[in-house]
């Protein structure tokens, strides 16, 4: 059941395939994984998608940062092709 609390995608986020939510613990976990997709936000202290991965490497990268996440705040909505 969707509730007013459920989380949301950061507006930050770049469109395409990933993105973070905004139940983002701010950890830094991910960015350890994939520098290359994923930087933070210093004000708020979140971390964000400000680039989506090219090529199958970089997204395994970013699939490893989905499965390290504490908060399960990164989502994937598959590839389109
Ligand atoms: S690993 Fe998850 S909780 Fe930690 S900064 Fe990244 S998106 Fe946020």
């Amino acid at each position: 059941m969707l509730t007013a609390s459920s989380p949301k995608p950061l507006v930050e986020n770049v469109p395409g395939r990933f993105c973070v939510l905004d139940s983002c613990n701010g950890c830094g976990l991910c960015m350890s994984y994939a520098i290359h997709s994923f930087t933070f936000d210093d004000s708020a202290c979140f971390y964000y998608v400000y680039r989506q991965p090219e090529g199958d490497e970089e997204a395994a990268d970013v699939l490893r940062a989905i499965s390290v996440c504490p908060m399960d705040a990164i989502q994937d909505g598959g590839k389109s092709n």
